[in-house]
């Protein structure tokens, strides 16, 4: 399935809507998740087109491998989450429960997080 330039982060990416932004370069933007699961969760995305974190590690040339991960401990210094820790999420497909077909990584922190899963 190709990207699919339509989807919601695309579009944040555009200006077309807005978000509460965090921090951002030529490779990555981060900002606040709209429905936040911990007191701290920011998405980071890359700034280029790619659908999922196996797309990027496939396809993304180094210049945007090396700047979004960089993004990512920007966003760690910002937000100072290297001294009480935090979690790092990317969902992939059925399993995964990916919904925005744009790669991003969950940044999750502010408290215990517990599990990483709920006990089923
Ligand atoms: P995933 O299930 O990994 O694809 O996660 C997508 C995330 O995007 C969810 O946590 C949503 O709450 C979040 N989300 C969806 N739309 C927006 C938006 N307009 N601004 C910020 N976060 C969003």
């Amino acid at each position: 399935m190709p990207y699919d330039s339509n989807n919601i982060f695309a579009k944040i990416l555009r200006g077309e809507i807005p978000c509460k932004k965090i921090a951002e370069d030529e490779f990555y933007l981060a900002f606040h998740d709209i429905q936040p699961c911990a007191p701290i969760h920011v998405l980071v995305i890359p700034k280029s087109a790619y659908k999922d974190v196996y797309d990027f590690n496939q396809n993304a040339n180094p210049d945007e491998i090396i700047g979004f991960s960089k993004g990512i401990n920007q966003v760690i210094e910002l937000l100072n989450l290297r001294q009480d820790g935090f979690r790092l999420i990317s969902n992939f497909g059925t399993y995964g429960g990916q919904e925005v077909p744009h790669y991003h990584v969950h940044l999750l922190g502010g408290k215990k997080l517990g599990p990483m899963l709920p006990s089923s």
